[in-house]
């Protein structure tokens, strides 16, 4: 299932597979999911694990719809199994021979790389920022302990560009590569690319004159309008992207500000925080991610990372659907009667009403059960006594659980408020 070399772009990167119409990469991805799952439940212990439990065969989950069945591992479940079955918790599907690297990340967690010119699937992410192969590419994201460094050098050299593998710090040397190498690409944090910029500059380098750095693909921090705009200004394009140790390249800008597409051979799901059900594109959930790779199987692994999807075509001319951003983490929700409640979904509910200034949401356990009190504090001059059954209404219809609605009056709740604070005990 290794990417094969394409004579027409030079490199290891398919474009047909990013612009064929959504029913036949479904299909497309339907085929590999079943080759896929075939192999894993044969050799990776953990996944038939995980299907007799739910009392699942391989021939039960043959397409993307069935995935549904299938539980979600949690990155702490993960944690959790591979201490349990060092290394790997059951998960690698081929010999440890056909494993290249292996990667250690926080949690802690161990990553095996597969020998595969582009095993993260980061070249087509690169390709649409811009990476050719007549790059020079300042790689400043760490090539020890965790996996980002040879993940995004994977990627440049699948495309055939020339990487400086450079890792983070050494910035006075750092400057002096990207000058005297005439460095046209740089990849890593964006913070960083900012600070080498500002180092550079005070000691009399003009940018724009002096480098030929002109092209940036940042991700593993965010990346606000503010630092786009100061690279823009030095005549750099950044494009961002978003992915993650286990995973590797989950999505990534294609230069129209529309979201991240999703890669062409990757599952990504957005699924609910409940049912583990795959959610329709515009709803928000747990972004849920199957690997297509028969090194390290992982089939429905839940990110901890909220986003949506967004389906609507894209002028770019790529049909992969896109998440629309980063939306929190996972590990903010709240278990409320059983069923998790987010800080996002409380706030979707409360904007619908303009009169509302804030709000915070507190879950207590009186007489040893749950309680979620939803207290909300008005603008000033704003009258909410009418409405207090119909935010109760819109909270239910958002989160599937009845609040209590308590108005406040106007400076009650201090501004650094947590949106949602758990009160209860255990003890
Ligand atoms: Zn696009």
């Amino acid at each position: 299932m290794a990417p094969s070399f394409n004579a027409q772009t030079g490199s290891f990167y398919a474009p047909d597979l990013e612009t064929m119409p959504p029913e036949a990469r479904l299909s497309w991805l339907n085929g590999r999911l079943a080759q896929t799952v075939a192999h894993a439940y044969e050799h990776a212990p953990a996944v038939r694990r995980i299907f007799q439990q739910a009392g699942l065969t391989p021939a039960d989950v043959a397409t993307v719809a069935d995935l549904d069945r299938v539980p979600v591992t949690r990155k702490d479940d993960l944690v959790e199994l591979q201490r349990r079955e060092p290394p790997f918790g059951g998960f690698l599907g081929v010999p440890l021979t056909a494993v290249k690297r292996i990667y250690q990340s926080p949690g802690p967690l161990y990553e095996p790389e597969g020998d595969e010119p582009d095993y993260w699937r980061w070249a087509q992410a690169l390709h649409a920022a811009g990476f050719r192969p007549s790059d020079i590419v300042q790689n400043t994201a760490a090539y020890t302990m965790t996996p980002l460094g040879f993940m995004l050098d994977n990627g440049l050299r699948a495309l055939g560009c020339t990487v400086v593998p450079a890792g983070p710090g050494n910035t006075k040397a750092q400057i002096q590569m990207i000058c005297e190498l005439g460095v046209t690409g740089y990849v890593g944090l964006p913070s960083f690319l900012m600070r080498l910029i500002e180092e550079a500059e005070k000691d009399g380098v003009r940018w724009q004159q002096d480098t030929q750095l002109r092209k940036a693909f940042v991700i593993a921090e965010p990346f606000p309008p503010s630092l786009r705009r100061a690279l823009a200004e030095r005549g750099i394009l950044a494009h961002d992207a978003y992915g993650t140790a286990e995973t590797g390249n989950l999505g990534f800008e294609c230069g129209h500000g529309r979201g991240w597409h999703i890669p062409y051979d990757v599952i990504v799901q957005v699924v609910d925080l409940n049912s583990g059900r795959a959610l329709p594109a515009g709803a928000e959930g747990e972004i849920v991610v199957t690997l297509l790779t028969p090194v390290y199987p992982l089939i429905r692994f839940g990110t901890g990372d909220l986003s949506a999807l967004d389906d609507s075509p894209c002028p770019c001319g790529r049909t992969t659907p896109r998440l629309v951003g980063w939306l929190g983490r996972v590990g903010q929700a709240v278990k409320v009667r059983g069923l998790f409640v987010h800080p996002r979904q409380l706030s979707q509910a409360i904007q619908r009403f303009p009169g509302v200034a804030r709000f915070q949401a507190v879950v207590d356990r009186p007489k040893a059960m749950d309680r979620l009190t939803v207290r909300v504090e008005p603008n000033p001059d704003v009258d909410l006594s009418g409405q207090a059954a119909a935010i109760g209404q819109a909270l239910q219809e958002t989160i599937k659980l009845q609040a209590v609605v308590e108005l406040v009056p106007p400076g009650t709740l201090p501004a650094d408020a947590p949106l949602l604070d758990d009160r209860r005990t255990w003890d």
